[in-house]
């Protein structure tokens, strides 16, 4: 069984199914995933003229239908994972049992919660540089946070961007005295600090500014940019594996590492659940890949052992 319905969760149906696992996926609320957040992609490998996030992820679907995943919509409630076959309740009504569990859950970009930072998501706004960095050469952007990615980002975008405003909430960041010497030492990022987000400006099609708040001396202002990335961090979306599986402690999936196995025996973990370092599509895509591998020889190993009776 996969659960999680990314490129991490499509990739693990495409092998399982090709090694005839019989696969079944539950797609989770947002079928799809954070792709299905985002207009162009660029950057994954195959697309020689890009695509958008929801023609890949029914891209990623239709091949992994094609060799018979059974493909659900659905969300898993909870999860029991005390002995074997593992249990999964899905939509809070219906048990499954399967012998290996992939999760696939990905994580969460967190937002401001701005009404107009929805209307403009994937219109200038954004919550991934490395993504959507490329479309805003040469222009002026900002950025929000002050933690070691959004310090990350802001570098990022600074080698393709005319200029970076970079908004700090505080008088200082949070990330790693290393990556702020960085941010602080690149000409191109201006930092402002006690500021915060209040308005995303548009002309009703993108982003043409960002009206900010020092939240001092509550004095507005607005800057003209045409791309806004907010970079306040992710959550994984392990709250059921909660009590089950070994989690860092932001709550991201432990994994053994070089494999996609956890702590307990049959499940395994692949993509963003399990990494807040590369967030990629390819390389939540490659994860997906070791996961329905490492559940193969699982299988396979399980097999031997009634084989020989041990
Ligand atoms: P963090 O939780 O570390 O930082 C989030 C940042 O966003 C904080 O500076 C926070 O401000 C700010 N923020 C949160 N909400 C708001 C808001 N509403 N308005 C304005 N600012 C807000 O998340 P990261 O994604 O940066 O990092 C997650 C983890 O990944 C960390 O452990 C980090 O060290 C690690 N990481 C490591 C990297 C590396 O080693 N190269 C690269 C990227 C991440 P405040 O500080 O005021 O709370």
């Amino acid at each position: 069984m996969i659960i999680g319905s990314g490129p991490a969760g499509y990739t693990a149906a495409i092998y399982a199914a090709r090694a005839d696992l019989k696969p079944v996926l539950y797609t989770g609320m947002e079928a799809g995933g954070q792709l299905t957040q985002t207009t162009e992609v660029d950057n994954f490998p195959g697309y020689p003229n890009g695509i958008t996030g929801p023609e890949m992820m029914e891209d990623f679907r239709k091949q992994a239908e094609r060799f018979g995943t059974d493909v659900r919509f659905g969300y898993v409630s909870s999860v029991d994972f005390s002995s074997l076959p593992h249990k999964v309740v899905v939509d809070e009504a219906k048990t499954i049992t399967a012998d290996t569990v992939i999760i696939s859950t990905g994580a969460t970009a967190k937002w401001l919660g701005l009404p107009s930072e929805q209307q403009y998501n994937g219109f200038g706004v954004s919550a991934c540089a490395v993504c959507d960095g490329f479309f805003f050469k040469g222009q002026d952007v900002a950025i929000v946070g002050a933690g070691d990615t959004a310090a990350e980002e802001a570098t990022y975008l600074a080698k393709l961007c005319n200029k970076v405003y970079m908004l700090v909430r505080r008088d200082e960041f949070r990330a790693s005295k290393a990556m702020v010497h960085r941010v602080l030492n690149t000409p191109n990022i201006e930092v402002i600090y006690n500021t915060e987000a209040k308005e995303v400006l548009g002309n009703g099609k993108n982003v043409t500014g960002l009206r900010i708040i020092n939240n001092q001396t509550s004095e507005e202002s607005d800057l003209a940019v045409e791309g806004f990335f907010v970079a306040i961090g992710h959550k994984p979306n392990t709250e059921i594996f909660k009590g089950w599986l070994e989690m860092d402690e932001t709550g991201y999936l432990k994994t053994i590492p070089g494999t996609t196995k956890t702590n307990i025996e049959g499940v395994f973990a692949c993509g963003d659940v399990q990494d807040h370092y590369y967030r990629q599509a390819v390389t939540a895509a490659g994860s997906g890949c070791m996961a329905a591998l490492d559940a193969e020889r699982y299988l396979a190993a399980k097999e031997d052992e009634v084989k020989v009776g041990v």
